[in-house]
């Protein structure tokens, strides 16, 4: 299990390893939710994502190991890179061919090995756990890990240090240990916010697994939030529960949408953010998402997409 003291324990381990990121008000989309809304910019953290916070920690807990491996959808193993490097373990990132070329790139800068295995995550998930029982290496799962969950958590504490009144907490949702880490952290403070999960609408394996009432298999297919893709595990041992427990709402957008959101952020309030990091703004650009009279907080999970893009999508030309 995972508990807040745990998540209190990850904050002490990752201070020197993670940065404190800012949060600001934005004046354009509190107008358009009906009430105040704040950005948490967790994609000016280091390694460009959130996913420091839990690889970090899960990388501070471990014994004698040859190195750490994991399969990931390219934050995750970027973050496991720049944690490895900081001890000086060897990594070795399994990833899938559906992952964008800048995110390989971004591992080998990182020191890292990034492996291609598969189409899919699965098979790349099969090539870690062959280094882990063959050669030594400790598996770092990008989401289903208690040290994982827990080091994520740290961002719900932060939220609450910077925004002690937020009333909802809008967060990208794909393996889910993003939004159980914040909503355990966060609901243990104050039981009465609300949690709420936002994926894309195709290939959202936990929304799907969450309707099915558990975990569920469904076709990766490519995305705009492409750090959203992937399944959750047919085993999956924590985080499932975590969500179905934990959130409020879930809420889930086309493509169409998430383009909006990433075009929204980058014209209104200057932040240039991954497709995974604008499905809050899209859902209130939508009309999915309102705030009420207390802060709605819109977490920004990453900023890790190609320039090119980018630059594409803001000028309409997706
Ligand atoms: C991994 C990731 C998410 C989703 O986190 P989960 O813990 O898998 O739900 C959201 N946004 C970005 C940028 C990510 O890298």
């Amino acid at each position: 299990m995972v508990t807040p003291e745990d998540i209190a324990a990850a904050a002490d381990r990752v201070r020197d390893t993670v940065r404190v990121t800012p949060v600001k008000p934005s004046p354009s989309l509190s107008e358009l939710a009906g009430g105040p809304v704040w950005l948490k910019c967790e994609h000016h953290q280091k390694t460009g994502a959130f996913k420091l916070r839990g690889a970090a920690n899960a990388v501070a807990r471990l014994g004698k190991v040859a190195g750490v491996t994991t399969a990931s959808t390219g934050n995750h193993g970027r973050a496991l890179a720049h944690a490895a490097r900081a001890v000086g373990l060897p990594a070795v990132i399994c990833v899938s061919r559906l992952v964008p070329q800048n995110k390989l790139d971004a591992i080998a800068d990182l020191g890292a090995e990034a492996r291609v295995i598969g189409a899919t995550q699965d098979e790349a998930f099969e090539e870690a756990r062959r280094l882990e029982r063959e050669e030594g290496f400790a598996m770092i799962p990008p989401f289903d890990h208690a040290d994982v969950i827990a080091g994520q958590g740290t961002l719900g504490l932060e939220i609450l240090d910077q925004i002690p009144e937020a009333g909802a907490i809008a967060i990208p949702l794909s393996g889910g240990g993003l939004l159980a880490g914040v909503a355990l952290a966060a609901k243990h403070r104050r039981p009465d916010i609300r949690i709420i999960g936002i994926s894309m609408a195709r290939g959202a394996a936990m929304a799907a697994s969450l309707a099915a009432g558990h975990p569920v298999t469904v076709e990766e297919v490519e995305t705009l939030a492409d750090s959203l893709g992937g399944g959750i595990g047919l085993d999956n041992r924590l985080t499932f529960a975590l969500c179905r427990d934990l959130v409020d709402e879930v809420i889930l957008l086309g493509e169409d949408e998430i383009a909006a959101g990433i075009r929204h952020l980058a014209i209104a309030d200057g932040e240039m953010v991954e497709g995974a990091a604008a499905v809050g703004a899209g859902a209130i650009l939508a009309g999915r998402l309102v705030a009420g009279q207390v802060p709605l907080v819109l977490l920004l999970s990453g900023r890790n997409i190609d320039p090119a893009r980018h630059a594409a999508i803001v000028a309409e030309e997706r």
